[in-house]
């Protein structure tokens, strides 16, 4: 344990995933930090119309938090909004697409593991879907990003079955072996379009920071989503509840 864990309080980057009520006026606050991973936190007094830590501590929100140690979880004791990204919360859709992140991101992650390039992946999501970015682009380029992050992604250019390069042409694509499956080995499979293929390599390749800009065809959008569907909840084992909100 270093210097930082030992202080009675510290400071942390943190994105609000998820939060519950706890009793009146507090609120559990579940946090996803570039320091520390994700953390359950309470937030005192947070449901009072004049707390100061509430601007910060809405959904979504990227802040600046000092935490300072409780008998059982951290308190906030200071907070400030770095990114509040309001239009995640206006726009239904995009609502929808960053309930979604979180949600995926929070199934995903250990409390307490710490990895900044989730919080660096999840940042840049929530900002591009703020900033008007196309919402299909970013929600396929996200779960593939984080899945083959935690090494639970896709496999996209070997056949699972036989080991083969499939190069632009793969046979199909099983969720249940997780990845593309060439010509030869093929049996009745999901398919997939050579287009959906490139699609994805594309979608994991690009920065999401790049992916807003980037439309997918309608058919091949419909087929990612389709295919990648199947794939996040055999990966996650079991249903996210804000997949059946995103934008069809
Ligand atoms: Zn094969």
């Amino acid at each position: 344990m270093g210097e930082v864990s030992r202080a009675r309080s510290y400071q942390v980057s943190a994105i609000v995933l998820r939060q519950r009520d706890l009793g009146e006026a507090d609120r559990i606050v579940i946090l996803l930090t570039r320091e520390r991973g994700k953390l359950s936190v309470v937030a005192k007094g947070v449901k009072r119309a004049r707390s100061k830590l509430a601007p910060a501590l809405q959904l979504f929100t990227h802040a600046h938090l000092q935490l300072a140690r409780g008998r059982s979880l951290e308190v906030v004791t200071q907070a400030q909004a770095v990114a509040a990204f309001p239009r995640l919360r206006s726009d239904v859709e995009r609502y929808a697409c960053a309930s979604y992140t979180a949600e995926l991101a929070d199934a995903m992650i250990e409390e307490g593991a710490s990895c900044e390039w989730v919080f660096d992946l999840v940042e840049s999501t929530l900002a591009a879907l703020d900033d008007g970015g196309d919402m299909a682009s970013l929600v396929r380029g996200f779960e593939l990003k984080l899945l083959t992050g935690l090494g639970y992604g896709p496999e996209l250019e070997r056949c699972v079955e036989c080991g083969v390069e499939v190069g632009d042409r793969a046979g199909g694509f099983s969720a249940v072996e997780g990845g593309v499956i060439c010509p030869r080995c093929a049996r009745g499979g999901a398919p997939i379009s050579e287009a959906a293929l490139a699609g994805l390599r594309g979608l994991l390749r690009l920065p999401q920071s790049d992916l807003g800009g980037k439309k997918l065809k309608e058919s091949v959008r419909q087929e990612l989503e389709r295919l990648m569907r199947r794939f996040v909840d055999y990966r996650v084992e079991r249903e996210l509840r804000s997949a059946a909100f995103l934008p069809k």
